[in-house]
This record gives C-alpha cells, structure tokens and sequence, in this order.
C-alpha cells in the first residue's frame, strides 16, 4: 500500500518514464505488439438499483428499454459488419426484465456473429454461469465499484447490489462455473483510488493464486458522472489512470488490460503503448443506439467516436496489429 501511495503521488517526469517503459516492455514480452478489438452492446436499461453515481439508476425518470429478438439481430449485424467479432452484452441489473433466460436468448443470437461473447450483467449464481458458459459466453465481467465497505453502503441505496459480498464472491462463484475470462476492476472516483486498487489487485493476486488456469483481465473505467447528478466524487487525472495501468501491468504481467471508449483519443492512443491489451472500438452506449431507432439515454457519453476502420488505423500506425479473434470455441468442447 505504501509502494502504491509513492507511486501515484510521484509525478516526477523521470519516474513516471521509468515506470511507462518498464511497463511497456512487460507487455510486449507477454502479449507481442497486439490490440484485441471489441464492441460492446446494451440489451437493457432496466434496473432495480439504487447506486446513485448512475444515470440508470432506478430512481432516474427515464425512458426504459429493452432489445427485442429483431432488434438485437438488427444491432449484432451493424457492430459485425464493422469487422468486429468479440462482443460484450451488458443489461441494467433487473433480473425481472433481463432475466437469466433473455441473456441466454441474446447469447444464441450472439453467436450467428461474432465468435467471442462476453457478459456484463448483475452477479448470478454458479449454477446460471454454467448455463451461460454451456451456452457459448466465454468471459464475464464484474466490477465490484468501490472496495470499501463504508463507501460501497453510502453509494448503494437498495436493489441487490447492497450485498457487498455477493458481489465481491463473483469472481469466485465464475471460477467454479467454468468461465474461461474473468474481467474485474473498480469504478475509479468513488473512493480513495490507492485503497481501491490495492484491494482490488489483492483480490486479483487471490484468484490468480486459487484458479490459475483462468484468463483475467483488469480495467479501470473513470466514473463519468451522470448529467443533472449532484454527486461528489474523486477527478481522477489522466497522469494517475496511465500510472495506474503501468503499475497494474508491471505486477500482473500475463493480465490483460481493457480500456473503453469512455476515455479520449489522445489517452487510449498512449495507453495502447503501455499496458492495455484489449480496446472497445465505434461504441454505443444506448439501447438500440447502433441503428438509432428509439434511441435512449446512453449510460455515458463516449468519448472517442473514431470507426473500427479509424482505430484499426491507428493500431496499425503505431506499428500493432489489431486482433479480431484470439479465441473460438470448439463446439463440443462446453461441456
Ligand atoms: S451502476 Fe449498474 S447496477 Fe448501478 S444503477 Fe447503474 S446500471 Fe444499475
């Protein structure tokens, strides 16, 4: 915790070049000069949680959606004509309107287009992981917000998600299912960053020790409050975010590292250099925001707006190469 302090309070321009190419170079050893690609889609707005650092929040007066089977066909053949083929499917955390059995239907659909299916969702039970990972999803992702428990009960009024141990049991409860990519990480500018991450690379380190054969992948999504909210929360600075991605690669070196189109070009842009392996691509936050028909509120507003084409570019021009699938299941291979 103390090494975690020193570094991000260190903003001297030596260290931090010290610290970017040790970082950069790990990288490169493990996973070569490559960026994955990926798209995310929302299935649902709906949610029955209260976290009030959320525009999705249950309290919010908002226009409510969920895809339809057509309308999730319309969307998954949008992203994969860009050229994408690993999907993440995200839903609000409302088991009544996206029960375990409509992400299950999404996830048949998912697989006519796109060879690797990942899942961000409210937490489920080992029994419903497995029937997800039987049925093609190969990673999921969770993240437990804050790791302080004090925090955590302030920030989350009601709904399921006020059960801090369920939540941080996940990643655990994914490992028993037979999950092949676990995604963790925590919701940066809800509570004192060093603890948060040194918490949530202390749970990182006690997976790794007791599931090691599964793939992890860390990220650090800033919170982007929502508009018209009145929350007070931590500004988390781009010198800070690129420090912590560095120290994340140099201590969890096979780790991959994911970052969103929530960040600015000129970040992800850097940050692909350094330590992130995995990077979101055309992005669309809203329910049905990719045929933009009945377009909703989206959950925040991206921040790099570049076409799979334009990043594809750019992952080119900085001398990587842009990886639309490291992974295929082999069918009967799920059991
Ligand atoms: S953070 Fe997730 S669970 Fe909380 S209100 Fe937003 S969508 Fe719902």
């Amino acid at each position: 915790m103390i090494i975690l302090k020193y570094i991000l309070k260190n903003n001297n321009p030596h260290f931090v070049e010290g610290l970017a190419k040790k970082a950069r170079k790990t990288t490169i050893q493990y996973f070569g000069k490559t960026i994955s690609l990926y798209a995310p889609l929302y299935l649902s707005n709906y949610c029955e949680n209260q976290c009030i650092y959320c525009g999705f929040q249950t309290k919010t007066k908002l226009k409510r959606k969920k895809l339809s089977i057509r309308e999730m066909n319309k969307e998954m053949e949008i992203i994969s004509k860009s050229g994408i083929r690993s999907i993440l499917l995200l839903t609000g955390e409302s088991q009544k309107m996206a029960p375990v059995g409509y992400i299950l239907e999404a996830v048949n659909i998912a697989k006519n287009y796109f060879s690797s299916i990942s899942l961000e969702v409210y937490p489920l039970e080992v029994e419903e992981y497995q029937k997800q990972f039987q049925n093609g999803v190969d990673g999921v992702t969770i993240y437990q917000e804050t790791y302080s428990r004090e925090q955590y009960k302030k920030l989350h009024l009601s709904g399921n998600k006020i059960n801090y141990d369920f939540r941080y049991k996940t990643p655990e409860r994914l490992a028993k299912s037979g999950i092949r990519m676990i995604g963790m990480g925590v919701l940066l500018g809800l509570s004192t960053i060093s603890e948060d991450v040194y918490e949530l690379f202390r749970h990182l380190e006690q997976m790794e020790k007791k599931y090691p054969g599964i793939e992890y992948s860390l990220s650090f999504p800033r919170l982007i409050p929502p508009i018209n909210g009145n929350f007070e929360y931590i500004a988390v600075s781009d010198l800070t975010l690129v420090k912590l991605i560095c120290m994340a690669r140099i201590l969890f070196p096979r780790v991959g590292i994911t970052l969103s189109t929530r960040e600015k070009p000129h970040l992800r842009d850097h940050a692909i250099l350094l330590g992130v392996t995995k990077i979101s691509a055309a992005s669309n936050t809203s329910v049905g925001g990719y045929a933009g028909v009945n377009e909703q509120n989206p959950q925040f507003e991206v921040q790099d707006n570049r076409s799979v084409r334009e990043i594809i570019s750019l992952i080119k021009q900085k001398g990587y190469d842009p990886v639309f699938t490291d992974w295929r299941r082999i069918e009967n291979s799920s059991g």
